[in-house]
C-alpha cells in the first residue's frame, strides 16, 4: 500500500481530503505572503489517529506540517515544500472543566475555550484579535501573547499540562492539573513555542482564573511614548497592579482605522500624537472606576496625559477595543506594509521608537511607521506602511533591508526579533544572527533528538540539517 493510502486509512474515512477546493484555504496564510501545496490534507479526530499518522510518517520519512486555525503570521503552518498537512480542526472537544482547569483538545477555537470557562463562571484570559479562528494548539505552539499578558502572562504561563504526540507516534500523556510538580525536566515547556517542530500537541490542561467582576477601559491621549511608560507605572501603582492591558497607538494608526474600518469614531475631541488603550480588571467587586478616574485626572493635571475618556458601558468598551484590534486590518487597506514583531525592555521603548522611526526614513523616504501594540510587555508591532501613493511592490522589495536595520536596532537595545509571533520561515534565516552559537547548537541538538528524521514541520525555525 502506498504511504498516502496508509495515511488515509490511519485518519479514517472522514479524516482526509484530496479535494483542491477544500484544501485551498489551508495553503495561504492571512497576509498572502506564503503559499504552499500538499498532496493530502489529514483531519484526524482522536489522539490515537494522530499517533498512527506520525508513526507512518516517521517510518517512511514523510514530512508533515501541523495546522490549527491558520492565523499564524510567520508561515509556520504552511506546507511550503509539498508536505502532508495535518489539521487539528476536528479535535475540538472540551474534555473536562473544573474550577482551576479546563482540559480541551488542540483544535478547540480560542473563543470556544473562553466561552466554556465563562459558562463555568471562570475566566480564561488568553485573548488576541483572531480568537474566533485560532486554536489552542496553535496558541500554545506559538506561545501566543495578546492583550492580557501584562497581568496573566503568555500562553506558556497558562498551561498546567499537555498531551503531545512525538515524531515517532508515541503519546506523551502529561495532562496533569497539578500546580506543583518538580519531578525532573518540565517536558511540556519544550513543546510550547516550538511551532510544531518537536511534536504535535493534541490536548492541553489550561489554568482558569476568577471571572473579572469589575472591568474598566480608558482611552488616553499623550504627547509621546515616554509619557505612556510613565502613565503605566502610575496606573499600576494606583490600582495595586490591576492593569491587565496597556496598548500603545500612534495617531496615524487611529487615522487609518477611522478611514478604513466601518462604525469607528475618534473617542476624543482633539487629535493627539499618541494614545494608550488601558484596561484594568478585578476579580472582586471594587471601585475601580473611581480609582482610575482620580489617577487619570491627576496625570492630566500634571501634564503627563493630555486627555482621557473612560468607557462606561460594555458597548463603549467594545468600541474602544475595536480601534486597537482593527489596526492590522486597517493597514491592509492602506496598501503594503513591512511588519516587525519585536520587544525591548519597557524603559527603552521611547528611545527605540525615536531611533527606529528615523531609521525607516533613511531606508525608504516617505514610508509611514505605524508602531503599535503591547507597551506593557515591551512588545511593539513596528509596522511600516508604504509611502502615500507609493508602489506596493517596490516597497515590499525593501523588506529585507528594512528588517535587518530594525532588527539590528532591536538587538542593540537587548530586545527580541520575535516577541510573540514566532520564527516560522519568515525569520528563520535571521535567527542565527541574533541568537548565540551555543543557543543555536542546543536548539539543533534538541530537534535532532526529538525528530531524528526531520519529518515535523521541516525548515521552520531551523534550517533543515542535510
Ligand atoms: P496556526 O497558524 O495554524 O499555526 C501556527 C504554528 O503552530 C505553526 O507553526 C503550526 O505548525 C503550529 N501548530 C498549530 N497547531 C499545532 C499543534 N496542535 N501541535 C503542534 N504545532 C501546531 N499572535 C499573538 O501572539 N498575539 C497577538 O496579539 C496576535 N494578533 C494577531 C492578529 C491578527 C490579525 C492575526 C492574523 C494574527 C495574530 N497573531 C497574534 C498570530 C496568530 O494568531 C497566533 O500565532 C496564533 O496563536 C496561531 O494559532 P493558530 O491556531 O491559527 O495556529
Ligand atoms: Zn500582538
Amino acid at each position: 500500500m502506498s504511504t498516502l493510502d496508509r495515511l488515509k486509512n490511519a485518519a479514517g474515512p472522514k479524516g482526509f481530503s484530496e479535494d483542491a477546493a477544500e484544501i485551498a484555504p489551508h495553503l495561504v496564510e492571512w497576509r498572502g505572503k506564503y503559499k504552499g501545496h500538499t498532496p493530502l490534507l489529514l483531519k484526524p479526530q482522536t489522539t490515537a489517529e494522530v499517533s498512527a499518522i506520525l508513526a507512518i510518517c516517521h517510518e517512511t520519512h514523510t514530512a508533515i506540517v501541523p495546522q490549527g486555525g491558520n492565523t499564524g503570521l510567520v508561515g509556520g503552518q504552511i506546507p511550503l515544500d509539498g508536505e502532508i498537512l495535518l489539521s487539528l480542526s476536528r479535535m475540538n472537544r472540551i474534555r473536562s472543566i473544573e474550577p482551576g482547569a479546563l482540559i480541551c483538545e488542540a483544535g478547540t477555537i480560542l473563543a470556544d475555550a473562553q466561552r466554556a470557562a465563562d459558562a463555568a463562571e471562570r475566566y480564561f484570559p488568553l485573548s488576541l484579535a483572531p480568537e474566533g479562528s485560532c486554536t489552542i494548539g496553535g496558541n500554545l505552539s506559538t506561545n501566543a501573547g495578546g492583550v492580557n499578558v501584562l497581568r496573566y502572562g503568555n500562553a506558556r504561563d497558562l498551561v498546567l499540562g499537555l498531551e503531545v504526540v512525538l515524531a515517532d507516534g508515541r503519546v506523551l500523556d502529561m495532562l496533569r492539573t497539578l500546580r506543583k510538580d518538580n519531578t525532573g525536566y518540565d517536558l511540556k515547556q519544550m513543546f510550547i513555542g516550538a511551532e510544531g517542530t518537536l511534536g504535535v500537541i493534541t490536548a492541553a490542561a489550561l489554568k482558569l482564573f476568577a471571572r473579572p467582576q469589575a472591568r474598566e477601559t480608558a482611552f488616553v491621549a499623550m504627547r509621546d511614548p515616554a509619557a505612556a511608560v510613565e502613565l503605566l507605572a502610575r496606573l499600576q501603582a494606583a490600582t495595586g497592579g490591576l492593569v491587565s492591558a496597556f496598548e500603545l497607538m500612534p495617531r496615524i494608526g487611529l487615522e487609518l482605522v477611522l478611514a478604513h474600518i466601518p462604525q469607528t469614531a475618534d473617542p476624543l475631541a482633539t487629535p493627539s500624537p499618541w494614545y494608550a488603550l488601558v484596561e484594568a480588571t478585578s476579580g472582586a467587586a471594587m471601585p475601580l472606576r473611581e480609582t482610575l478616574e482620580t489617577e487619570l485626572a491627576r496625570t492630566i493635571g500634571d501634564g503627563l496625559a493630555t486627555d482621557a475618556t473612560l468607557a462606561g458601558s460594555d458597548a463603549r468598551q467594545a468600541a474602544l477595543w475595536r480601534l486597537r484590534e482593527s489596526m492590522s486590518e486597517a493597514q491592509k487597506h492602506e496598501g503594503a506594509s513591512i511588519k516587525h514583531d519585536v520587544s525591548v525592555p519597557i524603559r527603552a521603548i521611547p528611545e527605540f521608537l525615536k531611533q527606529g522611526m528615523a531609521l525607516v526614513e533613511t531606508i525608504v523616504p516617505g514610508a509611514r511607521p505605524v508602531p503599535f501594540g503591547h507597551l506593557g510587555d515591551g512588545n511593539i508591532h513596528f509596522n511600516i506602511s508604504v509611502p502615500k501613493g507609493g508602489n506596493n511592490e517596490a516597497f515590499l522589495a525593501r523588506w529585507e533591508d528594512m528588517s535587518r536595520a530594525v532588527h539590528d536596532l532591536v538587538h542593540h537595545f537587548g530586545g527580541s526579533i520575535s516577541a510573540e509571533h514566532g520564527i516560522g520561515v519568515m525569520k528563520r534565516d535571521d535567527l542565527p544572527l541574533y541568537k548565540s552559537a551555543a543557543e543555536m547548537d542546543v536548539m539543533r541538538a534538541l530537534k535532532k533528538t526529538m525528530d531524528p528524521h526531520g519529518i515535523l514541520n521541516p525548515g521552520k525555525i531551523l534550517i533543515p540539517s542535510p
